[in-house]
């Protein structure tokens, strides 16, 4: 399976303004199978470890508050080549220079404010769904 899954989570701002139906819906138009999805809040330890790789970013702090404010949709999408391809279909970090009909370009309110997350390896997908599901809930 490793290859050929990513994980996503629709973040705070997304679900607040009530866009997970028209998340999901672009994901799987564009081909991305869900395997596991949940809604969940997150803990500051629990974001903190997920970020953990950014922990010497300056934004760190700012991520985790962001990211324990509100209710968070995770799923684990499949498609083949899946964090590249969900990398671009999402779009760039930022929503301003994120392509037109990307995820980010239509539903990303500002850098931090950009609607969804995805992995950014094939390692890291296994590591984050991991993280967020047991082996019994990715189907
Ligand atoms: P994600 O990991 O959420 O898919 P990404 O891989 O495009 O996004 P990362 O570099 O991993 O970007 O940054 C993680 C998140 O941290 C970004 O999605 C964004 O919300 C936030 N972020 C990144 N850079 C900055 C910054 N310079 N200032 C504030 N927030 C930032
Ligand atoms: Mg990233």
């Amino acid at each position: 399976m490793a290859g050929n899954i990513t994980l996503t989570m629709i973040k705070p701002e997304a679900v607040a303004e009530g866009n997970i139906g028209g998340i999901l819906e672009m994901m799987n138009k564009g081909g991305f199978k869900i395997k596991a999805l949940k809604l969940l809040q997150l803990s500051e330890e629990r974001a903190k470890a997920f970020y953990e790789v950014h922990a010497e970013r300056p934004f760190y702090q700012d991520l985790v508050n962001y990211m324990t404010s509100g209710p968070i949709v995770a799923a684990v999408l499949e498609k083949e080549n899946a964090v590249q391809a969900f990398r671009d279909f999402i779009g760039a970090t930022n929503p301003t220079e994120a392509a037109e009909g990307t995820i980010r370009a239509v539903y990303g309110r500002s850098l931090e404010s950009n609607a969804v997350h995805g992995s950014d390896s094939d390692e890291n997908a296994v590591i984050e769904s991991a993280f967020h599901f047991s082996a019994e809930e990715i189907l």
